[in-house]
């Protein structure tokens, strides 16, 4: 018999993310895993973004297919060149100042939209916390999702002591490039115990404490995240289970989703990538032997001068392994590589673009990880059992990179000014080390179980999915 109950209205979560490459992509894997538990959901790309998206994946990646729809908003900025990476002090400043509205208007509107239920939880980006108060406004629920690593969201916790003791603002410039980064600071609470100034977000280490990212991201985010209903973290707890138990004692309701995998055979259209994917890697991957190869990617900030991409080829063509090396084509700082550069190269390694990394990453032939340790970089890397030549660029990868070291085994560390000699010896030592290999694998085995039934990220999901199914 037919009920006469008119059917419930599916859950809607609306999900922002911050407008750069990795912070779309977990975003947006969260997303498709609440899409697959039969949440409604909309996903919030800037104009910009979802230009540069149906360019480089096509319209599959931003088509609305059923229960699943992507809204656009803008970022502030003017119109800026799509090859390139947008400036992320001009966002985030940008951002704060002109999304809110449009983001209330938003969930305002998808409330009287014919065909869609309306909207009854907010995820955002950490980087976006002022749509928290968005929605406490509307009267959602809204939760932060942080794409850092524990660590790093540790050490950006601590700002407020690092300034009461005295460590920042540095003094002056000099202070950026002396001894004085080797102070240690192994009182903050949780973190690893020869923890020193330079293993900080490079943002902390500033001399003057209303930079952008200062006022706007670490400031701004002590007042955001005690107001939102609970912190989602990008991590497993066997992983970073100290750091994870000092933010808990700050942000109760902090809960552990990793690692979050791409779904690729889930809705295969949507996707994230902000370059269009050269889809050789594979067939030259197939072509190399197991663990042989050496992949570099530098993520999607990153910029290098001309010397250093010299440096850096000198240095893994001594090195001796076959590597497979991500150059994007806004990488390279001060103009273009030097002419021959690719084809010099080639026979020894292969250069490309932009690639699908997870999939790099995942392959039997690849051996090595020669990363910027972005923490999506990180994690995939983990969770594909490849150890880490570490070349942290700035940010949180610099934290990552010591954790990578020597809290989980699994790394390398290369200095910021390395020369050709420098990341030959390092890419050689890693090969060679099986140790590390080992504990790389141990880490693999970690994170696949706590994303299995019965994992520590598996019932946080659905403990989360029970939480905001169940909001009015
Ligand atoms: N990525 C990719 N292909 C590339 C380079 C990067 O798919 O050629 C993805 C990578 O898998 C990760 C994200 O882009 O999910 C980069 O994020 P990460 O936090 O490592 O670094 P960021 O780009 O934020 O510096």
């Amino acid at each position: 018999m037919a009920s006469s109950q008119p059917a419930k209205a599916k859950p809607h979560v609306l999900l922002i993310p911050y407008p750069a490459q990795g912070h779309v992509n977990p975003l947006l894997r969260l997303a498709k895993a609440l899409h697959m538990r039969s949440f409604h959901i909309t996903f919030l790309h800037t104009e910009h973004n979802y230009r540069r998206l149906l360019r480089s994946c096509g319209p599959g990646a931003v088509e609305e297919v059923p229960g699943f729809r992507f809204e656009t908003i803008p970022d502030g900025l003017p119109p800026a060149d799509l090859d390139a990476t947008q400036d992320i002090w001009k966002l985030c400043e940008a951002k704060r100042r002109t999304c809110p509205g449009p983001v209330r208007e938003l969930v305002e509107r998808l409330s009287h939209t014919d065909g869609v239920p309306p909207v009854t939880c907010v995820i955002a980006d950490g980087a976006m916390g002022f749509v928290v108060h968005v929605a406490k406004e509307l009267g959602l629920p809204a939760y932060l999702f942080f794409t850092t690593s524990a660590c790093g969201l540790l050490a950006y916790l601590n700002f407020d002591q690092l300034v009461k003791r005295g460590y920042v603002p540095l003094k002056d410039e000099s202070c950026l490039t002396g001894g004085y980064l080797d102070t240690h600071v192994g009182w903050i609470t949780g973190m690893i115990s020869n923890v020193r100034l330079r293993d900080l977000p490079t943002f902390i280490r500033t001399t003057d404490t209303n930079d952008v990212m200062v006022t706007i991201n670490i400031k701004q985010c002590e007042l955001d995240a005690p107001a939102a209903d609970g912190i989602l973290l990008n991590t497993f707890d066997d992983l970073e289970y100290t750091s994870l138990a000092a933010i808990r004692e700050r942000l109760p309701n902090t809960i552990t989703i990793g690692p979050l995998i791409s779904l690729s055979s889930y809705l295969p259209s949507v996707t994230s990538s902000l370059w269009k994917e050269d889809i050789v890697c594979t067939s030259w991957l197939d072509k190399q032997p197991d663990g042989s190869v050496v992949y570099v990617n530098f993520g999607s900030i990153t910029v290098m001068s001309t010397e250093q991409m010299v440096e850096f080829a000198r240095g893994l063509d001594g090195a001796g392994s076959p590597f497979l090396w991500v150059v994007r084509p806004d990488m390279v700082r001060d103009g273009s590589l030097p002419e021959g550069f690719v084809e010099e190269l080639a026979g020894r390694g292969l250069i490309v673009g932009w690639c699908d990394q997870e999939a790099v990453l995942e392959h039997r032939a690849t051996g090595a990880f020669l990363t910027h340790c972005g923490w999506n970089s990180t994690l995939e890397s983990l969770r594909a059992g490849v150890p880490m030549v570490c070349w942290p660029f700035f940010a949180e990868q610099v934290t990552n990179c010591r954790y990578a070291c020597d809290g989980w085994g699994v790394g390398i560390e290369m200095a910021r000014q390395a020369g050709r000699e420098e990341v030959q010896v390092a890419v050689r030592e890693l090969m060679g080390d099986r140790a590390m290999r080992r504990k790389a694998a141990e880490w693999k085995e970690k994170a696949e179980k706590a994303v299995m039934a019965g994992g520590s990220s598996h019932g946080n999901l659905e403990r989360f999915i029970q939480e905001i199914a169940h909001v009015k």
